[in-house]
């Protein structure tokens, strides 16, 4: 019998996988019963199938999850790409915005002609030679001036933004209401410009000034109208 065992162990996997012949199947099923080594040989053959399927699996696992990986590398390098585009975009949005901001909080420079103001039938208007100007800004300030109030108007017009600056004809000229007909323009004593070194910040709290301080500032500015 045992001069057998060795045939009947090269017949074991085609056993196993089903492929061999009925004779040689009855055969290794008679060796088996009757052969105790080959038997455990026949069942450690068995446990070795079985241990070699599961890596076979884990490998594909494994194969399939790198599969993931890589595709979730590529997802996560695409987003921060789009992520860092998204960025860099917005800060040059951004800067465009400040730079523009910046620029049209720039105080159109009273040149000596560019600004004049006159009483029309609407108000006091100022009249303005070029581009058309991106902002306004106008303070109504008391002055106290031989135990009379005396109304001024103090204001100053935005430098052109965007497109106004490429559009602009240096000789167009634009208006700017300063103080309205049907409000208080007859009631102002003289309107007062300012730009140069004259800046909003020292402009805020004009209104609560005392009168020697506002005599000064006054004096920086340019007298455009009086009444
Ligand atoms: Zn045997």
């Amino acid at each position: 019998m045992k001069h057998q065992c060795g045939i009947i162990r090269d017949l074991l996997p085609l056993y196993h996988d089903g492929v061999c012949s009925a004779e040689s199947r009855g055969a290794v099923d008679e060796h088996l019963t009757e052969c105790n080594d080959c038997s455990e040989y026949y069942k450690k053959l068995l446990d070795e199938r079985e241990n070699f399927v599961v890596p076979e699996i884990e490998e594909h696992k494994a194969d399939s999850f790198r599969a993931v990986q890589r595709r979730i590398k590529r997802s996560v390098r695409a987003a921060i790409i789009f992520a860092a585009a998204v960025l860099v975009i917005c800060l040059i949005l951004g800067m465009a915005m400040i730079m523009m901001s910046e620029k049209s909080k720039r105080i159109i420079e009273y040149d000596g002609s560019n600004i004049t103001v006159s009483m029309k039938s609407e108000g006091l208007v100022a009249t303005v030679r070029g581009a058309w100007y991106s902002g306004s800004h106008v303070k109504s300030v008391f002055m106290e001036d031989n135990g009379r109030q005396k109304l001024l108007k103090i204001f100053c017009l935005e430098e052109p933004d965007g497109w106004n600056v490429f559009a602009a004809d240096k000789n167009e000229t634009h208006n700017f209401t300063v103080a309205y007909a049907d409000m208080d323009a007859d009631r102002v004593d003289a309107v007062y410009y300012y730009s140069g070194a004259l800046n909003e910040g020292k402009l805020k709290g004009m209104e609560d000034m005392p009168p020697d301080e506002l005599a000064e500032l006054l004096g920086e500015m340019t007298l455009l109208w009086e009444r």
